[in-house]
């Protein structure tokens, strides 16, 4: 079989699985803590506005947090209990979020439910709708509200719908058992797309390295109107946008362009498996998968009430197994630290992996070899040894010039550095300013008129 793949990339902790064996055969698990922090901010855009107050009882799937605008999705409570506070937190160095705290009163309450029915019988008008209403948002990671994606601006045409089941993310498994475990939902989610945006074809993307999720897509695929499943080489970072789109279906998304501009949208399989619960079910996204691992005693994948404490998680994998470095949100190559143990997870949190201290420890960096090895490995074709010294002398102009705004902030060419060159935060660092300096300039040209 020709197996798709994309130009140059890496593959990262290579010899032990990516980091992935420890969960990759463990079935998802149920865990519900005792009280939940369910924070506004969980979409790119505007955040969600509260709409409970402090002594409400709640049920599970009520809407605590109206959409603040278009680009904003509602939240709902994922237990039912008690909310004991509606207040700001810190969090992940965006500066304050409000948040809603909820105890647990264990009685499992729902809401009453308004399910559309069959995704291959629903009035497609009513889809784009209910994936709004339900609160969803991309479950890769991206946050990015999911019917803003699939509304396209005037005269865009779509022809294909890729469904992201690469995971090539390290130590991730979350997507990959929830495709062994609810594979028809994930075709179910990626109908009813394809008949509300009439998209003729449906490609499930996995990477080579998951074979028997290949083989659970392509029995539940099988006599679905235009769904196909594709298998790619096994690389980092072939879950990219761009690099899926390029291996997937030969185009190129243009820089600076998006998926649409090539006729294609991409969801991951968590974001179709979320939209066939709100059609079928009228199921809003309180829940979601996430893999625990690194050291805790009892790695495992589970299934979360959104809005769960980090410390809870740990507590359910049996502890710490030695002594933490740092915790992230994700995996080694894109996750993002977090600050202690009482941060709450997002619809976005796929994955909580603890370093050990060794792990954890940063390395000086040491001057550039000229070795070219972060050029061969960036996906995108990029020169970082050169954008690292325009954005360390602090010329954005200059780093522009040299496209850091298409860098995806992957991390290929850092992990390839035998010079350890702090590459990644040297870009975001640049790509943080010259979206400021936009920013600024787009505020001074609006008063000047
Ligand atoms: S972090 Fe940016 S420059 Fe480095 S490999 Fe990834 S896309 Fe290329
Ligand atoms: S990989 Fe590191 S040492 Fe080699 S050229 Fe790139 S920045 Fe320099």
């Amino acid at each position: 079989m020709l197996k798709k793949t994309f130009k140059r990339g890496i593959h990262p902790l290579h010899r032990q699985g990516s980091g992935k064996n420890a969960t990759k055969n463990l079935p998802i698990e149920n865990y519900v803590s005792d009280s939940v922090v369910i924070h506004m901010s969980m979409n790119i855009g505007a955040p969600a506005v509260p709409c409970v107050k402090k002594g409400d009882h709640v049920k599970i799937g009520q809407v605590i947090g109206t959409a603040g605008g278009f680009v904003s999705v509602p939240v709902h409570a994922s237990i039912a209990g008690e909310v004991t506070a509606v207040e700001p937190i810190p969090y992940l160095g965006t500066g304050n979020v409000t948040a809603v705290t909820i105890k647990n009163d264990f009685s499992d309450e729902w809401v009453e439910l308004h399910p559309l029915g069959s995704v291959e019988n629903v009035d497609p008008s009513l889809v784009i709708p209910a994936i709004r209403e339900a609160g969803i948002t991309g479950m890769g990671g991206a946050s990015f509200p999911t019917h803003v994606k699939l509304t396209f601006k005037e005269g865009a045409v779509c022809d294909t719908i890729i469904v992201n089941g690469a995971e090539c993310e390290t130590h991730l498994t979350a997507d990959h058992r929830l495709m062994l475990e609810n594979s028809v939902r994930i075709v179910d989610g990626l109908r009813a797309v394809m008949r509300a945006l009439i998209v003729p074809k449906g490609i499930i993307a996995i990477e080579d390295n998951k074979p028997d999720a290949i083989a659970a897509m392509q029995k539940a695929a099988a006599g679905r109107i235009g769904v196909q499943v594709a298998v790619l080489k096994t690389k980092y970072p072939q879950g990219g946008e761009k690099q899926l789109i390029e291996a997937v279906s030969g185009r190129q998304v243009p820089s600076g362009g998006l998926p649409i501009d090539v006729g294609v949208v991409v969801l991951n399989v968590g974001t179709c498996a979320a939209i066939a619960d709100a059609v079928i079910d009228g199921m809003p996204l309180v829940s979601r998968v996430c893999t625990v691992t690194g050291c805790v005693k009892e790695p495992k994948n589970l299934r979360i009430p959104v809005g769960t404490i980090v410390e809870d998680m740990i507590g359910a994998c049996g502890g710490f197994s030695e002594d933490p470095g740092k915790i992230f949100f994700g995996g080694a190559m894109t996750g993002i630290a977090i600050p202690n143990i009482q941060t709450p997870t997002a619809k976005s949190t796929n994955g909580v992996v603890v370093f050990n201290e060794a792990e954890s420890r940063s390395k000086d960096e040491s001057p550039c070899i000229r070795c070219g090895k972060c050029v061969a490995a960036c996906p995108i074709g990029l020169n970082p040894y050169q954008i690292k010294v325009a954005a360390d002398a602090s010329d954005f102009a200059a780093a522009e010039k040299l496209h850091v705004m298409d860098c995806m902030l992957c991390g290929s060419c850092a992990y390839m550095c035998p010079a350890r060159r702090w590459l990644t935060p040297s870009f975001r660092f640049a790509k943080d300013k010259i979206v400021a300096e936009r920013k600024a300039a787009a505020a001074k040209g609006g008063s000047d008129k």
